[in-house]
This record gives structure tokens, sequence and C-alpha cells, in this order.
């Protein structure tokens, strides 16, 4: 009874915050354009700076080549625990997000209503695979990265690097894995592990606190990190246990840029109880709000400072 009473608090007050928010960006919008008009600014720089806070459309993309997470399993015709928790606080952050898992959603026709993809996939997307949803032609893929590359922004979570890589024989090589930047090398059994937090001042990031946080999830290896990424949080792994975090250091939730577009992926989000946490929902969005455009944040590269052995791996050879 209780939990239902602090339920219908937490919808009102995001409802406020959503009304609140709308109201400010109207009244942005027009002190924009009335600056605009005064200094005599060029209509390309009022669509600009009016883009900031329009609706974005967001394509959120859960097809399972290779292992299905429950979080993403759709049960009589529903959407997903994940899809359904994406929509809701999409909404009231000024997010159309489409569910789907067909690969077809890449192809010229379709791909260019979208302002960011968010990815929890898992294996070859170009094969239909475990769930057996349309796969993704070999155009589709060409059409993600040259979207991207073109400035539309990436989000990815949890098995969005479980994704093409080695399950297709390129590893380091594969496109894919160089735009999300790492990929999957293995995980240990569920754990609380302590992650640290090297950029506070990232969108979002200061919700699990500005020094360390522990967190309960699958926690995924990673390997054929790119050197240009900007970590934000970074396993401590002398927390864990297993021998897949037998090793320095790591970047766990990182963003990049690639070409003029923004990608975003934070390796949390195989639990249920992940997904349902606001701190997780909070950081999402921010994560958003910058793949979008929305917000601007400092990405310079910092993996070597922060996680300066990030590629050494038991049995496997530095990367650099
Ligand atoms: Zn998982």
């Amino acid at each position: 009874m209780s939990g239902q009473t602090t339920g219908r608090g937490c919808a009102s007050r995001s409802i406020q915050r959503g009304r609140r928010a709308i109201s400010q960006s109207t009244n942005r919008r027009m002190y924009l354009t009335s600056l605009a008009v005064i200094l005599g600014l060029s209509g390309l720089q009022q669509a600009v700076a009016a883009d900031k806070d329009a609706p974005k459309k967001i394509l959120f993309f859960t097809k399972s080549s290779g292992f299905e997470h429950s979080v993403i399993h759709r049960k009589g015709g529903e959407l997903s625990h994940a899809e359904k928790i994406l929509t809701e606080i999409g909404k009231t952050h000024g997010y159309e997000v489409v569910c789907s898992k067909d690969g077809g959603m890449f192809e010229s026709d379709k791909i260019g209503q979208f302002d960011a993809f968010v990815f929890e996939t898992t294996g070859d997307l170009t094969t239909t695979g475990t769930d057996k949803q349309p796969a993704m032609t070999a155009d589709g893929e060409k059409n993600l990265y040259a979207a991207v590359k073109a400035g539309k922004g990436f989000v990815g979570f949890h098995c969005a690097t479980d994704t093409f890589g080695h399950h297709r024989g390129k590893g380091a090589d594969d496109p894919y894995i160089q735009m999300i930047g790492g990929e999957f090398a293995g995980h240990g059994s569920q754990q609380a592990a302590k992650i640290g937090v090297s950029d506070a001042s990232f969108p979002g990031a200061k919700v699990f606190g500005t020094d360390e946080f522990k967190l309960q999830d699958e926690w995924y290896a990673q390997k054929n990190m790119g050197d240009d990424l900007h970590v934000i949080y970074y396993y401590k792994t002398a927390s864990m246990h297993d021998r897949d975090y037998q090793r320095p250091n790591y970047p766990q939730t990182r963003a990049r840029m690639h070409g003029k577009g923004r990608v975003f992926y934070n390796s949390m989000g195989h639990r249920e109880d992940v997904w349902a946490n606001p701190k997780f929902q909070e950081l999402a969005i921010a994560g958003l709000d910058w793949a979008t455009g929305r917000v601007d944040a400092e990405v310079a590269a910092n993996i070597t400072k922060v996680t300066p052995e990030y590629g050494v791996m038991p049995g496997v050879e530095k990367k650099k």
C-alpha cells in the first residue's frame, strides 16, 4: 500500500517536472528567437538553437541474434521490461521511443526519421539468429555507421558490446566495435562491483556519487577498447571476484565521438532491477541528452590516464 502511494508520488512529481521543463523550454525558445531577431542571427543559427529543445525520435533496437536477455524478451505481444521503461521515461523527457527488433529499420527509407539509436542487442545482427526477427541488411548496417558519423547519436547498454565483432570473426577490425569503442570478452558471476567515478561532470554521472559506488549486475570484461575513449566510470577490479576481472581497472561507462556523432556506452543493464533503478534511468536519459546534442560535455580521451592498463588481460596480449 505504501509502495503504491510512493509510486503515485513519483509519477506526479515527474509530470510536474515534465511540465516545468516544457514551460522552461518554451520560454527559452521565445527568448532565443527574440534575441536572434535583435542580433540579426541567421535562420540557420535560430534553427540550431531551437533544435536542442525539440522532441527527439529514438530507435530502441533490441534484436538478439545471439543470447536473448530477459530484460528485452517480449511476452504475449507486450513490450519487454526495458522497452516499457525507456518508452515511459523517454515520454517525460521529450523523447518518442520506437521499440523494434526489425533489422529493416536501418534501410534508407526508414533510418532518417531517428535522431539516435539505442542498442541492447547481441550477435551478428545481419543474421536472423536466436530471436528469428528480420536481419539487418549489409546496406542497413552501413547506413547506421554513416548516420552516426554524420551526427546522429548512438547509445549502447550492456550487451550492445556483445554484438557483431567476434560473432563474425572481426573483433577489433569490426566497424561496429570501432564505433562503440570496445567488445565483450566474457563475464563472471553477477556481483556487487565497486565502480569508480572518473568524470562526475559528465551529464547525469553524479547520480551515483562523485567518488565511487557499488552495484549488483552482470559485468562484462571488455577487449579491443579504443584509445580515444572518454571514461566516465571504471571498474575497480580489486573489488571483484572471478577470473574475468583479474586485471587492472578498465572502463565501465564511457563516451567517444564517431565523426560528428556522439557515442555513449554503459555496460549496466543485464538485471531487471538495474533497469528499474531510478539512478540507472537518470544516467540513461542524460546519456541520451548528450548523444542527441541537447547537452554538451567535454569528452576528450582520458582512458590512458584513468585506466592506463585497460588493455592488460589474462591470456590476452596487451592491445597497444
Ligand atoms: Zn547479460
